[in-house]
């Protein structure tokens, strides 16, 4: 790849493959049985990476990750209802202010960026308010790479009796989630992450019937996923214009996805990339931000360099026109930036990117020792 047409080291939109690119080459009437084939066969795939076949189903939702998180709270949460937001970062935020513009009551509970949410903490919230209905939980939190124990705290929200929705954007297709053992209402991914496919389509996985007895929660029109989900049920169609371009290229990832090996093959190629580009930067002189057993091989934080001649803006133009486009840090109290290690990019790309950030501290005289 050259600058022009920059590696994406972040974590979505991403690298993607040349086929999944090549699939957005037609046009798709959204009427036509063949589209509706489409949509179908990625639903049906989407549970089946989730392990919900024939208990789950899952709802397509035009637009980002966003949309379709704040189309859970608002579909699955009951307006007398309160969530329990899980925060160890700005995703986790997020969700509390998507809570709070719905008018939905909720009550955060906050751990500091590099240290994950305990189901100990949870069963603890739990036994205390008993007014709490949901549990909000970012699986691996993107604004650092960190990872929560999303199997641990879904056995103790089932256990009090209460329903988890879970953000599992930057995990879904890496990192195991099987609907079978771990009991959640809603879990939201999105078309542009780890699946590989273009940005523009959010979704849903949900347990069918939680889906049909959320009525009369939501006061949105566009983001009622029950109203979705009856819908498509009926007609085969999405509600209102889909994403068609994007549903075709996500139908293609997820081609090459089942090609690869799946989930399994997923998780070793973005941990080999992961070990790649953390062992090369290591060597660089700079240290990760998250301690090994709680970074997701998803994304990486990495401390900025010390030396008062580090810029990230000029750090960044540097190792873009060698071919990489890396993503700032989102941290408020440090001096950081981050490396995606998803999308169709290989450990090899790692080594190269790492050699691009060696060359740009000679060019720039960073020191990183
Ligand atoms: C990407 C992402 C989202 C969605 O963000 P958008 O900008 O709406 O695509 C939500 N949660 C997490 C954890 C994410 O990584």
């Amino acid at each position: 790849m050259t600058a022009s047409a920059p590696i994406l080291l972040t974590p979505g939109p991403l690298t993607t493959s040349a086929r999944t690119r090549a699939a957005m080459l037609t046009d798709w009437g959204s009427w036509d049985g063949s589209f509706n084939a489409l949509t179908a066969r990625v639903c049906d795939a989407l549970v089946g990476i989730a392990g919900g076949t024939g208990s789950h189903s899952c709802v397509p939702l035009q637009g980002s990750g966003t949309f379709a998180v704040e189309a859970a709270v608002g579909s699955f949460v009951p307006r007398t209802g309160k969530v329990l937001v899980l925060v160890n970062g700005a995703y986790g935020k997020r969700l509390a202010t998507i809570c709070e513009r719905l008018g939905r009551a909720f009550t955060v509970y906050e751990t500091d960026d590099d240290v994950p949410t305990t189901p100990e903490a949870v069963d603890g919230l739990l036994a205390a308010d008993p007014a709490i209905t949901h549990v909000g939980l970012i699986h691996c939190e993107t604004s650092t790479g960190i990872l929560n124990p999303l199997e641990a705290i879904a056995a103790v929200v089932a256990a009090r009796g209460r329903r988890l929705i879970v953000d599992a954007m930057s995990s879904f297709g890496a990192l195991p989630i099987d609907a079978a053992r771990v009991p959640f209402e809603a879990l939201i991914a999105a078309s542009g992450k780890c699946l590989e496919g273009v940005p523009g389509m959010g979704f849903v996985i949900a347990r069918t019937e939680a889906l049909l007895a959320a009525e009369g929660n939501t006061a949105s029109l566009a983001l009622d996923l029950r109203d979705q989900h009856l819908y498509m049920q009926r007609t085969g169609q999405w509600r209102f214009t889909p994403p068609t371009h994007v549903v075709a290229a996500l139908d293609a990832a997820l081609a090459q996805y089942d090609e690869e090996g799946g989930l399994p093959a997923r998780h070793a190629r973005y941990a080999a990339n992961c070990e790649a580009l953390i062992g090369g930067m290591t060597g660089l002189g700079l240290r990760s931000f998250l301690a090994p057993e709680i970074q997701a091989p998803i994304i990486v934080t990495f401390h900025a360099p010390r030396d008062g001649r580090y810029r990230f803006p000029d750090f960044y133009r540097a190792v873009r026109a060698k071919g990489f486009i890396l993503y700032p840090g989102k941290l408020t109290k440090l001096e950081t930036f981050r490396v995606g290690c998803i999308g169709a990019v290989t450990p090899a790309d790692m080594e190269r990117a790492v050699a691009a950030v060696a060359e740009t501290f000679r060019e720039l005289r960073i020191e990183t020792l």
